[in-house]
């Protein structure tokens, strides 16, 4: 295919030639295979048509907000091994291409598989490289290659004898294990901060080298998957977040089977509820009497599940708060509903309960609801739904909301972190519904409490056919940025157009965060190929030379 190419439609990334990008791709391609690369250009990017969950290009963002070609990939590398990734490492080296690994590249929202830097070759780790390679039924651990997906692990020990372990899966199922970890997502039982149920890892550096982390430093040790740490600095979250190294092994703790498990939803009336449930759930949350992250979700993000906006009302323009309460009669939620669950025999769950019961019920008008059994063709509630997610099970439920406001719908995250308090809440809540109510959207979120502090995942849904709709989107989370820095809220992960701003905000003492990773990136790749850009960290070789956002 890289014959049939005119030079001037080759995505050549920076200081690379097409001359230099072929030859790079042509030495690749004795690494992996000719089938294992594929190259790209305008012409070849998937249509809009055809790009879906389970059908997502991998050489540009779905949900594009800048043109579509603006994160254009120059081709997709598929390695099929921990040697391979290494030899491709080394050729990038010599021909300067970057390389930007994604392990299913299902990232929805921040930017799924697309490169920061325009002519980035995606190296495509899950598609070759998806095997579990252990599963410890002793330890309760796992070791997995990055192609493995939380449908995959869940499968995976259902049918090789190993039920009693619960896996922990973010709101999609089809994401990576590794890549969900990398990125510091999380999920919902008590197991669902990923980084720190992650356990060992092993990764290519950027010069090609191989190195495993925590006890797998340590040759013929029998504790890798169980001792994060091993000996002296730590350096597993460098690679989160990060384009220090590709992983190509990680270990992950399983939960057991908690021994019994009750969903349960409790409701809210009134818009003006929020800072009330927050102040009751850190407390739970901290004490260990709620031991997941529960999630409060508002009507419409429930709504919009059900169905796009057009099957409630005819207005278009951002509802009003009297619509939304109307949607909330209709469909039988709160405006504030948190779904959460109970792990543990009855006895156990019967002392959360009450003790859950006893705070939330306090909230004038608060109502409670446990998941009724389905009779056949009924179809699933919302908390038949987060039923399923929070006990482990993969889904994909919640892609229903993409759709709110037109068919194929995108996403736009924005997700900043605060104290998990009700002040904090509400001046969330209210800093983001201003400016959506100015853009012309409508409020979708969720606030979920991790161990201490307040996620609030703000989704922006819109439509990528209007280029007004897209400057509009980018314009308004922009401003958000800055809003939220301004009263000390950070996101705490990022669509592509945003790493730059962001790690720009997080400025304290000249910058001194920013030029620490600088100046680990400069030691680890001085020729400047991995994931230059990703989340602000540019190498030396391209800092500086307007490839910023
Ligand atoms: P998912 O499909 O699980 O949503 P991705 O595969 O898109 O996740 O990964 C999310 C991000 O994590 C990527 O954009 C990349 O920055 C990082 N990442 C993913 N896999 C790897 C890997 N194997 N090594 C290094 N970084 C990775």
């Amino acid at each position: 295919a890289l014959h049939a190419l005119r030079d001037d439609e080759l995505i050549t990334p920076p200081d690379v030639t097409a001359a230099g990008l072929r030859e790079a791709l042509t030495e690749m391609a004795k690494v992996v295979g000719d089938n294992n690369v594929i190259v790209h250009t305008a012409k070849s990017m998937k249509p809009d048509t055809e790009g879906q969950y389970y059908n997502l290009p991998k050489e540009h963002d779905l949900f594009y907000i800048l043109e579509k070609e603006h994160f254009l990939a120059s081709a997709v590398v598929s390695p099929g091994s921990t040697v391979e990734v290494s030899a491709i490492v080394k050729l990038a080296n010599k021909y300067l291409t970057p390389l930007w690994p994604v392990s299913m590249g299902r990232n929805l929202g921040y930017g799924g598989s697309a490169p920061r830097l325009r002519g980035s070759i995606v190296l495509d780790m899950g598609h070759r490289m998806n095997r579990v390679l252990e599963v410890s039924d002793r330890d309760c651990t796992c070791l997995l290659e990055p192609g493995v997906s939380y449908f995959d692990l869940y499968n995976y020990l259902q049918s090789n004898g190993h039920k009693q372990l619960w896996i922990d899966n973010p709101d999609l199922g089809g994401g990576s294990v590794i890549g969900n970890t990398l990125d510091r997502g999380a999920g919902y039982t008590p197991y669902g901060e990923h980084f720190s149920m992650h356990c060992g890892m092993e990764v290519v550096l950027p010069n090609g080298e191989v190195m495993r982390t925590g006890m797998g430093a340590l040759p013929g040790n029998n504790t890798w998957q169980t001792f994060q740490y091993g000996f002296g600095p730590y350096p597993d979250g460098i690679f989160s977040q990060s384009n220090f190294g590709i992983v190509t092994k990680m270990g992950v703790w399983l939960m057991p089977d908690p021994g019994g498990y009750q969903a349960y939803l409790f409701s809210f009336p009134k818009e003006a509820d929020l800072p009330e449930i927050i102040e009751r759930i850190r407390v739970l949350r901290i004490a260990g009497v709620i031991m997941n992250a529960p999630t409060i979700r508002n009507t419409l993000i429930d709504a919009a599940v059900y169905g796009p906006k057009s099957d409630y009302t005819s207005n278009k323009g951002v509802l009003t708060s009297e619509e939304v309460d109307a949607i909330a009669k209709k469909i039988k939620v709160g405006r504030w509903n948190i779904y959460g669950a109970m792990y543990g025999p009855e006895p156990m769950r019967d002392l959360q309960w009450a003790a859950l019961k006893a705070s939330f019920m306090e909230i004038p008008g608060a109502t409670y609801e446990f998941p009724k059994p389905r009779a056949e063709g009924e179809p699933r509630s919302i908390l038949h739904m987060r039923e399923e997610t929070l006990k482990g099970l993969p889904n994909t439920y919640e892609l229903g909301w993409l759709d709110w406001t037109c068919p194929r719908g995108s996403l736009l995250g924005f997700s900043p972190i605060s104290p998990a308090t009700g002040v904090d809440a509400l001046k969330q809540y209210e800093m983001v519904t201003k400016r959506f109510r100015e853009f012309g959207f409508d409020y979708m979120g969720t606030f979920v409490v991790g161990w201490r502090e307040l996620h609030h995942i703000v989704c922006l849904t819109f439509d990528k056919s209007d280029p007004k709709q897209r400057k509009k989107a980018h314009r308004c989370i922009e401003l958000l940025i800055d809003d939220a820095a301004a009263e000390g809220y950070g996101e705490y992960r990022t669509h592509l157009c945003f790493m730059d701003q962001i790690a720009s905000v997080y400025n304290w003492n000249g910058g001194a965060s920013l030029k620490f990773n600088e100046t680990l990136k400069d030691a680890l790749d001085p020729k400047g190929i991995l994931a230059p850009g990703k989340s602000g960290v540019w190498p030396a070789r391209l800092r500086g030379r307007g490839f910023e956002l």
